[in-house]
């Protein structure tokens, strides 16, 4: 069981309200698939109709194509982690109990319960001493590592995860969407990752949806592509206006006379840190991602160069002035020429 489907999805409480509105994406296997848009727009909703905590007034969703709806508890329960929002760990359990939440509910014998949770432990970056604290006993970070850690232990295909990092502060976030992308890129799990936070999808996301309230869906689309391409007003401004500017129309710039390398535009790394970053496009001015101008120097970038994400400030002339332009701007970044 992975990939996910959603198809024609609507939920409408019984109070009246539209959470989601008619709802067709597709999550891919191995991927990560974030659903990005403001407060009350569906997502929480969205997540927990997957996993049937919420049912569908109308619309399918699939596992592998296989109907959730139809699905027996158990199936779900063992095929589906579920992170949700603020850690939401058990305070009356110690570390160790919670991560082992999951398998004691599938039956596992105590023995492996214990073994299976203490390496999760270690995998998400926690030390052994932790186990037998209370959750009241760590700090924001730590309990967000142990909710992934639970979400993790009986090892299932599907990840659901629900504003993960957003209640801790900035450098710890950072920290926790690093090691998350690095787990990530040995575990290779199908997740659906819900934030408010435009940075933090498009950091995170192979693909991200963004929905509007109301529950639709404004825009699918790689986060390079969707910078660099909002499909209207709307998914403009909610990139723009959380990322303190707004991310130029890609396709209005001119052509670089640059044709055989990769062609190299100014840009500016998603969460606007103190840094120039260039953004790479290929021969179809489509974005393939950013680079670092320290590691670009006078050599071909290479796609070990590239990180995904990024947005267009405004083309330079070269490869060579872009550089020297970013690297001498006072702000280190955005520099137009
Ligand atoms: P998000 O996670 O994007 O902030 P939610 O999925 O939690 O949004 O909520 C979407 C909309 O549905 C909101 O307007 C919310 O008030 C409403 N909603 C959520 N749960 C219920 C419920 N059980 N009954 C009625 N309305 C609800
Ligand atoms: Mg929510």
């Amino acid at each position: 069981l992975r990939m996910i489907r959603f198809d024609a999805v609507t939920k409408q409480f019984p109070d009246g309200t539209t959470a989601v509105d008619d709802l067709s994406l597709t999550a891919p296997t191995g991927r990560i698939t974030v659903l990005v848009g403001p407060s009350g727009c569906g997502k929480t909703t969205s997540l927990r109709m997957v996993n049937r905590m919420i049912e569908p007034t109308r619309g399918t969703i699939t596992l592998d194509g296989q109907d959730t709806a139809r699905m027996d508890e158990a199936e779900l329960r063992r095929g589906i982690g579920y992170v949700i929002q603020h850690a939401g760990l058990f305070p009356h359990r110690t570390v160790l109990d919670n991560i082992g939440t999951v398998p004691r509910l599938l039956g596992w014998d105590r023995k492996r319960t214990r073994e299976r949770s203490r390496e999760l432990l270690e995998r998400v970056g926690l030390a052994p001493e932790l186990a037998d604290r209370y959750p009241s006993q760590l700090s924001g970070g730590q309990q967000q590592r142990v909710g992934v850690a639970r979400a993790l232990a009986a090892d299932p295909p599907v990840m659901l995860m629900d504003e993960p990092f957003s209640a801790v502060d900035p450098v710890v976030r950072e920290q926790l969407q690093d090691e998350f992308l690095r787990l990530q890129g040995e575990l290779g799990k199908t997740i659906l990752f819900v934030t408010h936070d435009i940075d933090e999808a498009i950091k995170l996301g192979d693909q991200v949806a963004v929905l509007r309230v109301g529950g639709r869906l404004a825009q699918l689309a790689e986060p390079a592509y969707l910078l660099a391409h909002p499909a209207d007003d709307f998914v403009a401004d909610f990139v723009g206006r959380d990322r303190g500017y707004r991310a130029l129309q890609f396709q209005e710039a001119p052509r670089l006379p640059l044709r055989s390398e990769p062609t190299i535009v100014l840009g500016e790394r998603p969460g606007g840190r103190d840094a120039a970053w260039l953004l790479v496009v290929d021969d179809d001015r489509r974005p393939l991602g950013w680079v670092e101008p320290a590691r670009v120097g006078d050599r071909e970038v290479t796609e070990g160069d590239l990180h995904r994400g990024g947005t267009v400030a405004r083309e330079h002339g070269s490869l060579r002035g872009a550089l020297d332009a970013a690297l001498s701007s006072p702000s280190r970044r955005g520099v137009v020429v």
